[in-house]
């Protein structure tokens, strides 16, 4: 007879669009760095929900904050206030030392809102020709799935059949600061980048090159955007990868860990000449910035700081980097990253190998072909990378 996982994947192979191609694992319980199937098998995400579970599944304050505002008021919209919003704001601003957020609900709207505010203020602020404006961003991008993200991606699959894409958009390959000088022309509003590319198999640039970048906006006049919804928050053991290079971006957009893994919430932050464009009637969100998700936050950005979760990742990546550099196999062509945030990068297509690591016991995702991610919850021990280093040993051996 069919074990329950089988039951559950074979229906929602059925009764839902293939938009995904998951491993098979059905998860139904987690704490911390362990995940459970529904016959009783645990396993340790190396995943993190692509970094939206830095604090750990189900961080107990941060469901402790769920709680207490699911027995108070969950949705008011914007049409009112709410209690959650403003305490919110000041956190979010003093984390990242800017004067102004804006929040949504996922990644994808949040760089939608990027490219608004940046649009705008080159033609409010900057002095562009109405409709004249362009963003520039990298190629090998991931910048979430909506018309504008699309738009933004080099990637021939992600455009397949949803054109025509939104104009106004140049792409320079990532890291080439030549191609940046020349992409550059009195109509560029904004540059937007990954400080490390997640999607494209953890990209790392070329030393100096954002700092490069962020000082050839400065003296354009374009505005320098850092896409850390997967960066951002601690993962890259950092509390932001633009760090690495102590660049201060204009602009800064979050999500993923923002909520901590419990309620999607995103968000982007800039100074008052940037999102000042904004008036009432111009951009907004019926779950924007509802009392869940702010609360939630809250205690999500609480972990972060109180847990040094920048700190700790930091450490154990170096930590784990290690140990993945001891493996000898021909199949592994590199281990980089930064933090908890690491790519081993292979000779060969990486799904086979993360579905062997997946009986072992090690939950990973293949990203870009040949490229195996791993990005613990950050609150990981050196117990238990010890225990997946033998685990993905064993499997390269
Ligand atoms: N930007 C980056 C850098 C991301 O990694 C992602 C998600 O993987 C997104 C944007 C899109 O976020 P969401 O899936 O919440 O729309």
């Amino acid at each position: 007879s069919k074990t329950k996982s089988t039951e559950l994947i074979e229906q929602t192979e059925k009764f839902g669009a293939h938009n995904y191609h998951p491993l098979p694992i059905v998860i139904t319980e987690a704490e911390g760095v362990w995940v459970k199937d529904p016959e009783g098998n645990k396993y340790m995400d190396m995943l993190s929900a692509y970094s939206a579970v830095n604090q750990g599944h189900r961080h107990p304050k941060i469901i402790q904050a769920l709680k207490d505002q699911a027995d108070r008021v969950t949705l008011t919209s914007r049409a009112f206030h709410n209690d959650q919003l403003g305490p919110w704001y000041e956190k979010i601003c003093t984390l990242t030392n800017k004067k102004m957020a804006l929040p949504m609900n996922t990644g994808a709207e949040a760089v939608e809102t990027a490219v608004k505010a940046a649009r705008r203020w080159a033609y409010d602020v900057k002095g562009v020709a109405e409709n004249h404006a362009e963003i520039i961003a990298c190629t090998g991008n991931f910048h979430g799935r909506t018309m504008t993200a699309v738009s933004l991606s080099s990637e021939e699959e992600y455009k397949r059949g949803f054109g025509p894409m939104l104009p106004g958009v140049k792409l320079i390959p990532y890291g080439d600061l030549e191609a940046l000088k020349s992409a550059i022309t009195p109509n560029t509003a904004a540059f937007l980048i990954e400080p490390i590319q997640g999607e494209a198999g953890i990209v790392i640039p070329k030393e100096g090159f954002l700092k490069a970048a962020s000082d050839l906006c400065k003296e354009n006049k374009v505005l320098f955007i850092a896409d850390e919804i997967q960066t951002g928050l601690a993962r890259s053991g950092k509390m932001f990868a633009c760090e690495w290079e102590e660049v201060v971006p204009d602009m800064y957009i979050l999500g993923k860990a923002l909520g901590g893994g419990v309620f999607p919430i995103s968000c982007v932050v800039a100074d008052e000449e940037i999102l000042g464009v904004f008036n009432p009637g111009s951009h907004g969100s019926t779950f924007g910035g509802n009392p869940m998700a702010c609360a939630v936050s809250v205690a999500a950005l609480d972990v972060l700081i109180d847990e040094k979760l920048a700190d700790r990742s930091l450490e154990l990546g170096k930590f784990f980097v290690d140990g993945l550099k001891k493996i000898n196999n021909p199949a592994i062509k590199e281990v980089r990253g930064r933090g908890l945030f690491i790519g081993v990068e292979l000779n060969v297509p990486a799904r086979h190998y993360c579905e062997k690591l997946k009986e072992e016991g090690l939950l990973c995702k293949e990203t870009h072909e040949t490229v195996i991610r791993f990005a613990p919850p950050l609150v990981i021990n050196n117990e238990e990378l010890n225990w997946a280093i033998e685990r993905i040993k064993k499997v390269f051996s």
